[in-house]
């Protein structure tokens, strides 16, 4: 696997009783799935020749992000080198404007779109429709909000063209609520679906994921699981598929932005559905057969942790340990800082706000931001 993160590391842990061989890819000895995989070689993703030299000796690579540029994967793909999602596929995760003019043209429904010129095409854009303010976004590049901007007039449109990458203008969607639909394909074209979550974001970060998304309709959960499987289809992709969506008030369901790994809206999946997506991708990769991706409960909350100010972790494992005995703790070794994923934990159970709260607690108490 390209990439150290948190996504490499529980792929990693997935695969221990699988007896897989993991090889990482990672830019430091202190990523979070380099602290934990035996072998590990450290370089930089974005220089071909280490590519190379990584993949010898791999039957397959698949990444836990999608900034390796697409030209060292068709490289690689000419080498021989099986890559999983493959880099046509990829390229659809990679660059919002080639993801959105996809989309369009399979029949996907998405927010109104073009690729903008300068502040004053923005404008035009925006007057095309219903006027600011209207989404800019970097194609290339963002994560966790950042690369998205909600621009309210021409003076604040100068920003986003700063970094030299092609810009994305959206219309603002008033949306009810974030979904994802989370489906996993293999090379035969085997595919499962999980159910259809609610993602919560605060500040542009997924704070809390609800599994399956509280009052959606049987009609629009079937669409979701539709759409993401006729996408994962569509653009061939293997491996986990995150399709984020967004529920507009009047009942309709719009494609966000796709993510080729597993992904955080399906981190629920480690406790909270027969297989986990980190286990389905591993076995989509390497072209086995897909596991059960049915809810082991009714109701399954996933709370992200984020950097704070940490109190003495061990104090903190006691008390939530000991007040929450059926909590999943899930953290990722990661240094903290401020506003930054540092683990997560999985609550689970029949009352849907004692599973938020209990979540809720756990986080707070594991960032440290409550004492009690
Ligand atoms: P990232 O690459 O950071 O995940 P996204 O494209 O998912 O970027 O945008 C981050 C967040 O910004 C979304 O989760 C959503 O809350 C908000 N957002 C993005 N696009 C739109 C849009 N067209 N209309 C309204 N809100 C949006």
């Amino acid at each position: 696997m390209v990439g150290g993160g948190q996504l490499a590391r529980m792929t990693h842990e997935a695969g221990i009783p699988l007896g897989i061989r993991f090889k990482l890819l990672s830019d430091t000895p202190q990523d979070s799935a380099a602290q934990v995989v035996s072998d590990v070689v450290i370089g930089d993703y974005r220089d071909l020749d280490t590519l190379r030299a990584f993949a010898q000796g791999c039957d397959v690579v698949t990444f836990d992000h999608e900034h390796v540029p697409a030209e060292h994967l068709r490289a690689l793909e000419a080498d021989g080198v099986v890559i999983r999602p493959g880099v046509e596929a990829l390229l659809h995760a990679q660059d919002k404007g080639v993801m959105r003019e996809r989309l369009r043209t399979a029949g996907v429904p998405c927010p109104r779109h073009r690729i903008v010129a300068d502040p004053e095409d923005v404008a035009r854009f925006a007057a095309e429709g219903d006027g600011f303010p209207v989404v800019l976004k970097t194609v290339r590049g963002g994560y966790d909000g950042k690369g998205v901007w909600v621009v309210r007039g021409l003076e604040d449109a100068a920003e986003p063209f700063r970094a030299g990458v092609p810009v994305l203008a959206e219309e603002m969607v008033d949306f009810a609520r974030e979904l994802a639909a989370n489906v996993v394909r293999s090379p035969h074209g085997q595919a499962v679906a999980y159910p259809v979550v609610e993602s919560i974001q605060v500040n542009g970060v997924c704070d809390t994921v609800i599994a399956p998304a509280p009052g959606l309709s049987e009609e629009l959960s079937g669409q979701a699981q539709e759409m993401a499987l006729k996408i994962a289809a569509e653009l061939g992709v293997v491996g986990h598929l995150a399709v984020e969506l967004f529920e507009t008030r009047d009942g309709r369901l719009l494609v966000n932005e796709l993510a080729m790994r597993p992904h955080n809206s399906g981190h629920w999946t480690q406790d909270g559905a027969v297989t986990s997506q980190f286990a389905n991708h591993v076995r989509a990769v390497l072209d086995l057969p897909l596991g059960d991706p049915r809810t082991r409960a009714r109701w399954t909350v996933m709370t992200n942790v984020l950097g704070g100010d940490y109190p003495d972790m061990y104090g903190a494992y006691l008390h939530c340990m000991a007040r929450d005995p059926a909590l999943k703790i899930h953290m990722y070794g990661k240094d903290v800082k401020p506003g930054r994923k540092v683990g997560h934990v999985n609550t689970y159970g029949d009352d849907l706000a004692d599973v938020r709260e209990r979540g809720r607690h756990a986080a707070d108490y594991l960032r440290g931001t409550i004492t009690e």
